[in-house]
């Protein structure tokens, strides 16, 4: 008798939950390869890069191909991050292939080759440093003396911009060398004292300080009362004893000003990971932290994947920051998973915002994290006024009171700089005609077409659609055609006309795609008096400190929407564009434009602060049965057809009677038609996780073996944070 053979058990990126068996690639021991390896196999008619997850014996009676080939010498998902992903794939109830493959950077899922990561530094030859003394002053004895020292390309960069050509020139005449940059001594020196703690910040790096392993902070302080600081102080610490820092940031957290204060007061490489970077950059970032090369990796969402062997701390700023939710593919959460990453590898995770999540209050408030507080600005920074402005009956341009208008300018005249925000791209929300009352919809969603262009162009925000605006009414040929309302683009041109005497900008998705191209635009408007126009993405990022009045267009449509996040979501809104102002020594003032200043959570908001408002909210969610108080899941279909997502939805229904799961649902989703595709959904939810996942567990085999669920489109969103 043959003893069975051994096989490989492979995590494939594709939507199946299962594993797959393969032989070693010819020649290769089974037993010789690691778990975490890549594999490339051939799966149908393609060739796919997987994960080696097990070994074990060939079922009988089933053909296994040989692999094609290893393309590494060592498994590169392995130890706690392995561990983690594998446990993130079991509470998504995700395929642990395309869990696996999303936590990899795109080059190193596609099989590309281990990119070369070490940190590249130069400094003077023997011949430089006796030249150096007789050099001509000049740019390349500028450089020269920075070689002195030996200094990383990185640095290099932020220090010496422009210093290539330098380089070369010295290179050529044998005056400068490449250097091993040799890990212990790579720190030069930091360029940029730290300002001493004040008592709440002291107390707050203190306690960080002693956290010996798994411990959740949560970092609740106002806007500008000097969280980054802690942080610092916190990575500081932790780079002190020889360990690595991940500093997770929002989207938009990511500024070059950021990565630059980061760089200049550790005085070390910053390794930077997130959607601007080519796939190159990202790999390599990767590699340099699985290598234990970068010691501080700073990346938006997907760095919550990124492998730590020396972990020491983990930071996720802006913690309740709505971009740390992937809204495709797999669904994870970049906080909860940070959580789930530090308690595995036994170190301390501090969550800091202004405007905490009011999952984190909630459990701050229950002792699961410990709740420190920072409630005054640091330095001298006065907090700024709020004033709730009742625009019912006044006469409005483009959206702003007379009022407003006459603050900008008050502002302007003062040299300072207005930040307008209204969280609505383009011209205008709507087109209508004033004859008969048609307005312009999109043909494939549930949506009207915004106006663009200054009334030439009209746009759907929620597939994309782009077609040019009719000259005439389609229905009754009318030339009366306006459009509806004010988006950033007409405030824009209201406030351009107006105030021709300074700079204004527009930033916003529309305006802004490239990270570069938005501090362009930032370089451009200086310090001086200007003016700033835009949606959420003016909500935090780069810092103004000549920001002298907030102005808040509009909000109206987030007070009265249905999604019972939205009041939070317009609070941390509110909170932080207002915290933008007057973060120097100069008090700042914001203006609350509103129809509706009775509206209790303005109220709330205005009188008593964030605080006040998430107690009050906190205690309308436990009453209701929301989360935090409940754990959701939200299953959703969608198809060409309205039949298919109904008997999809039915059947999950049918699958789930008797859970300890309440249902709502099968339900149109809350836009019931995108992008040409009929949409519905059916929501799970329990007070207790575990009978949530319980259920799930049994549901999810028996929904990917259904011959309904092969007629449409499927997702399941695990703790979803928009039920749309
Ligand atoms: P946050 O992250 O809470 O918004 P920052 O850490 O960015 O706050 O600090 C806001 C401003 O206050 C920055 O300009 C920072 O340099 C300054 N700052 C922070 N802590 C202190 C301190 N202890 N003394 C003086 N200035 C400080
Ligand atoms: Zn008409
Ligand atoms: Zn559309």
């Amino acid at each position: 008798m043959q003893a069975p053979r051994s096989v490989l058990r492979v995590a494939l990126p594709v939507p199946l939950p299962r594993l797959f068996d393969y032989l070693p690639p010819p020649g290769v021991d089974a037993a010789s390869i690691a778990i975490g390896q890549r594999l490339r196999v051939t799966f149908g008619a393609r060739e796919l890069c997987g994960i080696v997850v097990g070994h074990g014996p060939a079922e009988a009676g089933f053909e296994v191909r040989p692999a094609l080939a290893l393309p590494d010498a060592g498994p590169l998902l392995h130890g706690e991050l392995l561990a983690s992903l594998q446990w993130l794939a079991g509470y998504l109830h995700a395929p642990q292939g395309d869990v696996l493959a999303t936590a990899l950077p795109a080059a190193l899922r596609h099989g590309e080759p281990l990119p070369e990561t070490e940190t590249v530094a130069w400094r003077l030859t023997e011949a430089g440093r006796t030249a150096l003394p007789a050099m001509r002053a000049g740019k390349p004895k500028a450089l020269a003396m920075l070689l002195e020292r030996t200094r990383d390309e990185d640095w290099l960069d932020a220090e010496s911009p422009g210093w290539r050509s330098q380089l070369r020139t010295l290179r050529e005449r044998g005056l400068a060398d490449r250097a091993a940059l040799d890990r212990a001594t790579a720190g030069v020196s930091p360029t940029q004292a730290a300002p001493a703690l004040n008592d709440e910040q002291h107390a707050a790096a203190e306690a960080i300080r002693a956290a010996t392993g798994f411990a959740t902070f949560l970092l609740d302080g106002v806007t500008g009362s000097g969280k980054t600081e802690v942080y610092l102080h916190a990575i500081a610490d932790c780079l002190a004893r020889g360990r690595q820092a991940l500093v997770l940031v929002p989207e938009i957290g990511l500024t070059p000003q950021m990565l630059a204060r980061f760089r200049a007061r550790l005085g070390l490489p910053v390794h930077a990971l997130h959607s601007g970077l080519t796939d190159n950059e990202r790999a390599a970032a990767w590699m340099a932290a699985a290598r234990g090369q970068a010691r501080v990796i700073v990346g938006t969402r997907s760095a919550a994947f990124v492998p730590l062997p020396e972990a020491g701390l983990i930071v996720v700023d802006e913690e309740h920051d709505g971009s740390y939710k992937q809204f495709d593919g797999i669904r994870y959460h970049a906080r909860d998973f940070a959580i789930v990453r530090a308690r595995a590898l036994d170190v301390p995770v501090v969550l800091g915002s202004a405007t905490p999540s009011l999952e984190s209050l909630h459990n701050a408030h229950a002792g699961r994290y410990a709740h420190l507080r920072l409630a005054r600005r640091a330095g001298n920074a006065q907090p700024p006024a709020v004033r709730v402005l009742d625009v019912r009956k006044r006469p409005l341009q483009a959206g702003l009171s007379n009022e407003a208008l006459d603050a900008i300018r008050a502002a302007l005249d003062a040299g300072g700089q207005v930040l307008v925000f209204k969280n609505r791209r383009g011209y205008a929300p709507a087109l209508l005609c004033h004859d008969c009352g048609w307005s312009a919809q999109c043909r494939r969603c549930d949506a009207s077409l915004t106006v663009h262009a200054h009334g030439r162009r009209l746009q759907c925000h929620h597939c994309g659609a782009r077609v040019a605006a009719p000259l005439a009414c389609p229905d009754c040929a009318s030339l009366a055609l306006q459009p509806q309302g004010n988006g950033t683009e007409r405030i824009e041109e209201e406030l351009a006309a107006r105030f021709a005497h300074v700079p204004v900008l527009r930033i916003d998705r529309g305006s802004t795609r490239k990270r570069d191209a938005l501090q362009k635009q930032f370089d451009a408007i200086g310090d001086g008096a200007g003016i700033l126009i835009g949606t959420q993405m003016l909500a935090k990022g780069h810092d103004l400190p000549n920001l002298r009045l907030v102005v808040v267009a509009g909000i109206d449509e987030g007070l009265f929407s249905a999604d019972f996040r939205s009041g939070e979501k317009l609070a941390q809104l509110l909170v932080q564009v207002a915290g933008r102002a007057g973060r120097a020594d100069k008090p700042g003032t914001v203006l609350l434009q509103t129809h509706h200043p009775g509206h209790p959570l303005l109220q709330t908001l205005v009188n008593g602060g964030y605080h006040a408002f998430a107690e009050t909210e906190l205690a309308m969610r436990e009453a209701a049965g929301f989360p935090p108080f409940a754990h959701l899941a939200l299953l959703r279909a969608e198809a060409t057809h309205a039949d298919p997502p109904a008997q999809f939805l039915q059947h999950a229904k049918a699958l789930l009677h008797g859970a300890p799961v309440e249902l709502h649902g099968p339900l149109p989703a809350p836009m019931p038609r995108r992008a040409g595709y009929v949409r519905a959904q059916l929501l799970l939810s329990a007070t207790q996780r575990r009978e949530l996942h319980a259920a799930l567990d049994v549901l999810l085999p028996q929904l990917h073996a259904a011959p309904e669920a092969r007629r449409l489109r499927w997702s399941l969103d695990v703790d979803p944070v928009d039920l749309y």
